[in-house]
């Protein structure tokens, strides 16, 4: 069992899978070109959202963020209201995670108010005035600056996170003096956990990304400087290593096949990759189970986390190739939907419940046990919570 519908403390909310950056690793487009094809490109409305949370279950929640894998909250129409909404509950944490480049500073005043000091809004700037396009493509740093400093000042409490990559590791301490000067009230450097092939299946130095007309942009690196590679990553590196001679791996498995294929999992031992027989046996502890924290996306779909939602729509595999999809399937995608579907029957549900904790117990990822939370949760390797050491 993973938790009881009334122990859920916090939520995890997508809002929409829309956005108006083009992140060179992020799932929501390819390699910072064209956009994933498989994405239902959606949002969650008021109404959506009216149904999905009851006063009831907002009542019973600690916390609720926006975030999500394939989408900014700036990009989606509700988002004030939707925050709006939370907050005629006074006693939740309210918070999201955006790049910034969209809406005016009115707004930005705005959100400060609705959320209040029981919340806070993270922004996602990985480098300065000359770096933050590198990796944000296509966002506007003079938008970000005035809307940020429009945040602030309208009372808001901000925290600037800022992955670090060889093109940007000479700025972490500017951009820190920054953050304080203009009321930032924390700084966080993060190092980047997305050095790694899902296809390929091993950790990787480098990573082309492109623009929407497919032309390559930066090549984005590893930071040289110890303190701000993923030590986790590095790890798994070692482990990986018979299988990383080259330092540069394509990302789509048409790329290595010359056809888009399901992810996949060798029953022969001869066969399987490093990473996969560490994922094979290592045991796992599921990060939600202990927050009790649910996921939410932009179709309504419930999940237990982001890691899980975030393997629905990979393009680099052929649609509904992900693994996750093996358990989605059982119970149909519908029977997910919180939209359409009671909450607390689809969290005290088979696919919840069972489907995903039992997947735990198998024998191998051949055999159904899930990858993502082998890759994630596994008690060996935590190239998540490494990011933030
Ligand atoms: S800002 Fe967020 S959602 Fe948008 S492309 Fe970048 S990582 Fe993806
Ligand atoms: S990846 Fe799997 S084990 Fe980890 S939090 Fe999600 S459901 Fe739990």
């Amino acid at each position: 069992m993973l938790y009881k519908y009334s122990e859920i403390k916090t939520v995890h909310l997508e809002i929409t899978d829309k956005c108006n950056a083009a992140c060179p690793m992020c799932a929501r487009n390819i390699n910072g070109g064209e956009d994933n094809p498989q994405l239902p490109n959606t949002e969650l409305s008021l109404q959506d959202i009216k149904k999905i949370f009851d006063t009831q279950f907002i009542e019973q929640l600690e916390r609720i963020y926006m975030c999500g894998n394939y989408g900014d909250p700036i990009a989606a129409k509700d988002t004030l209201e939707i925050f709006e909404y939370f907050r005629n509950n006074n006693k939740i944490m309210l918070s999201m995670h955006t790049n910034g480049s969209a809406k005016k500073p009115e707004w930005w005043a705005k959100l400060a108010r609705v959320i209040g000091r029981k919340g806070y809004v993270v922004f996602s700037l990985d480098g300065l005035e000359d770096t933050n396009h590198l990796y944000r493509q296509n966002t506007k740093w003079s938008k970000i600056m005035e809307n940020a400093q429009a945040f602030i000042d309208a009372g808001g409490r901000a925290r600037w996170d800022f992955i670090v990559f060889a093109h940007n590791e000479h700025q972490v301490e500017d951009a820190e003096a920054l953050a304080k000067k203009m009321g930032f009230e924390k700084f966080q450097y993060k190092k980047s956990a997305r050095f790694f092939s899902n296809v390929a299946g091993t950790t990787k130095e480098m990573h082309q990304a492109s623009n929407r007309k497919g032309v390559p942009t930066t090549l984005l690196q590893i930071p040289s400087n110890p303190k701000y590679r993923n030590a986790a990553i590095d790890k798994m590196s070692e482990v990986a290593k018979e299988d990383s001679k080259i330092k540069f791996l394509p990302s789509r498995v048409i790329d290595i096949e010359g056809t888009l294929t399901k992810q996949y999992f060798s029953k022969d031992v001869t066969k399987k990759k490093p990473m996969e027989k560490e994922w094979d046996t290592v045991p796992i502890k599921c990060k939600v189970a202990e927050e009790k924290s649910l996921y939410i996306s932009a179709e309504g779909i419930v999940q237990p986390c982001c890691w899980t939602a975030g393997q629905m729509y990979l393009w680099y595999y052929e649609p509904q190739g992900g693994q996750i999809w093996d358990y989605i399937n059982q119970v149909g995608k519908e029977n997910l939907c919180a939209i359409n579907r009671d909450l607390e029957s689809i969290v005290n549900g088979k696919y919840m419940q069972e489907l995903i904790p039992n997947s735990w117990q198998k024998s191998s990822c051949a055999d159904g046990k899930l990858a993502i939370c082998s890759k994630i949760c596994g008690t060996k390797y935590d190239p998540f919570a490494e990011q933030f050491k």
